[in-house]
């Protein structure tokens, strides 16, 4: 049954609805909207000029509408008398092709269609630092391996637990908190779900985390690497497909009793492997949109950080459990993806992960062979593995080449997505660097 968002304000003394859309560079836009108007919103939507945001729209065009999914809707724990709910664009009675939501239902839709249902879990590390952006905000989150390091998650005990207490009281099933490999990293995991259920916690999570930071006098980023020499954020995903929509329900199709051969050695099934197979396939382009910005380039394919390891990919290559891999099977019935970074759109990331994945399934494409090997130690031996696009550019020329995955992500979309891009490319090498003074002034 459809909540109605006028009653749920009613129960839980909610005054203002904050109608969320995330735009094409994962930027989360927002009307706040009185408890009194939202019925009419709810059928309606909110009203938005979209040429003012990114998502390739002109001045010209009519107005857009959010309209919520009232399936989103969550009472903001740190203000609860603010319900945030995630919406999908509409204009003119139809859906925004490349509004990020929309792109990721199309492909829910279809996946649906062959009975197909992708189950996600995701962990978007992050960086806790001073409110200027400048600098790590514990002057004592100095270790040369500072993982797990519990002196210095004690120090941020205060915000960890609070975003934690909140994601158990919202019942996204949180099992752990970690300091990571960076100084100044954390990580929170919480359950696997369905994607969509997945990507609007992931957008939720961001708000969440950046908005207790600030509440405690910090900054937090996922930006890919916001600090040279330092293990960037990843966002991996962990990816299975099952034959029943919802957390917990239904049979895992990836999961096989262990046989011969290189998936099923690892309790992957044939479908899990063609699923796979599609993922390695498409990875140059994919890159695109799970490593979308200028800097997330300096995570992947990066020279070996202060802690010994990236833990970031710098080829297209899976394994068994080992974290030195593009793809690890961490074990039966699943697979990790390590390429997406923390400025992966949650939307975006969701949708071309299904649509490489399905296009593989319907290619019966073959992942390739398994390295068992430490990539970062033994990487040359590999023969025949492609490397990860070296810069943005790359990407985008990887995935505007790639025709089989713009036609699953769709055209209009991906016309879109690409135009925009480059244009954040173009600015960035119109842009004087030091480097180029440094490295030029004399020649
Ligand atoms: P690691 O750091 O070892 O890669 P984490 O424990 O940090 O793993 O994160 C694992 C994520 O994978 C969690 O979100 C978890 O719920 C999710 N996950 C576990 N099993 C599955 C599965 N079958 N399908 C999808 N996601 C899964
Ligand atoms: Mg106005
Ligand atoms: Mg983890
Ligand atoms: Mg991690
Ligand atoms: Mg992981």
């Amino acid at each position: 049954m459809t909540q109605d968002l006028a009653n749920f304000a009613a129960e839980r003394g909610v005054k203002y609805f904050m109608i969320s859309f995330t735009d094409l560079f994962g930027g989360q836009r927002a009307k706040l909207v009185p408890t009194q108007a939202i019925a009419d919103m709810q059928e309606d939507g909110a009203g938005f000029a979209g040429f003012a945001t990114w998502l390739d729209l002109t001045p010209a065009h009519p107005d857009m509408l959010a309209v919520p999914d009232p399936a989103s809707v969550i009472q903001i724990p740190w203000k609860p008398e603010v319900a945030w709910v995630a919406a999908d664009c509409v204009m003119e009675g139809q859906d925004v092709a490349q509004a990020p939501r929309n792109v990721l239902r199309r492909q829910i839709a279809e996946a649906a269609k062959e009975g197909l249902h992708v189950k996600t879990g995701i962990e978007a590390e992050f960086f806790l630092l001073t409110p200027d952006g400048q600098q790590i905000s514990d002057p004592y989150d100095t270790a040369a391996k500072p993982c797990y390091d519990q002196q210095a998650i004690m120090r941020r005990y205060d915000v960890v637990r609070e975003i934690c207490d909140y994601m158990l009281d919202l019942g996204w099933g949180p099992y752990q908190n970690d300091h990571e490999d960076a100084n100044g990293q954390f990580e929170m995991n919480w359950d696997f779900d369905d994607a969509l259920v997945t990507a609007d916690k992931h957008s939720f999570f961001k708000f969440m985390v950046k908005s207790v930071a600030e509440n405690h006098g910090l900054r937090a980023t996922f930006m890919p690497k916001p600090i040279e020499g330092l293990t960037g954020n990843g966002c991996h995903v962990h990816v299975s497909v099952w034959d029943a929509p919802g957390r917990g329900k239904g049979k895992n199709a990836f999961a096989a009793e262990k046989g011969e051969g290189p998936t099923r050695e690892l309790g992957l099934s044939d479908q899990g492997a063609a699923f796979l197979g599609g993922i390695m396939k498409h990875a140059s382009a994919l890159a695109a949109i799970t490593n979308p910005t200028v800097n997330s380039y300096k995570r992947i394919n990066a020279p070996r950080t202060m802690s010994g390891a990236t833990w970031a990919p710098n080829s297209v290559t899976w394994t068994g459990n080992n974290r030195t891999h593009m793809v690890r099977v961490p074990g039966p019935g699943r697979f990790e993806l390590r390429l997406p970074d923390g400025a992966a759109n949650p939307y975006l990331l969701q949708a071309v992960i299904i649509a490489a994945g399905m296009s593989g399934i319907h290619s019966k494409a073959d992942p390739g062979k398994r390295w068992d090997i430490d990539m970062y130690a033994e990487g040359h031996k590999v023969e025949g593995a492609p490397k990860l696009p070296l810069n943005l550019l790359d990407a985008l020329r990887d995935y505007e080449a790639d025709d089989e995955l713009v036609a699953m992500m769709g055209k209009e979309f991906s016309q879109a997505f690409l135009k925009l891009k480059r244009q954040e490319w173009n600015s960035f090498v119109s842009h004087f660097s030091r480097w180029e003074r440094e490295n030029t002034l004399d020649i």
